[in-house]
């Protein structure tokens, strides 16, 4: 069983923040902005490549109460789900990273060089 689908099941602790019957939300435990959650439905879902169209409608909605929640909502936020290993993803549960509370910087995407586009 996946790291994320045993904390669905509270086999592990999380700082969860926000909860429904399909989506869970909970503090990122290593956070890169004040507000740094992960919202993860509770089915198991590999990463975005695999999400379905009614899922994502679900988590638009689970993802704006997050932001309503946290007040994040108006001063703004960002919203991020790595894919991959180009993408950077290293827990292979779909997750969205929901990030706010300060004005983020964009440098962490500059790692690779723009100019060699595909
Ligand atoms: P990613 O690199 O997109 O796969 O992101 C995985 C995220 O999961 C990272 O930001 C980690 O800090 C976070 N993470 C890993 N283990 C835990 C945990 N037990 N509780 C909360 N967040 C975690």
């Amino acid at each position: 069983m996946c790291l994320f689908c045993k904390i669905i099941k509270k086999e592990i602790p999380s700082n969860i923040i926000h909860e429904d019957e399909n989506y869970l939300a909970f503090h990122d435990i290593n956070p890169k902005a004040p507000v740094h959650i992960l919202a993860i439905p509770k089915v198991h879902v590999d990463s975005f490549n695999d999400l379905t169209p009614d899922m994502m409608a679900g988590m638009t909605t689970f993802i704006q109460e997050i932001t309503q929640k946290t007040h994040i909502d108006k001063s703004g936020y960002r919203v991020i789900t790595n894919i991959g290993e180009n993408g950077g993803q290293e827990v292979g549960h779909l997750h969205f990273h929901v990030l706010g509370g300060a004005k983020l910087k964009w440098g962490h995407f500059s790692d690779a060089d723009p100019k060699n586009l595909i």
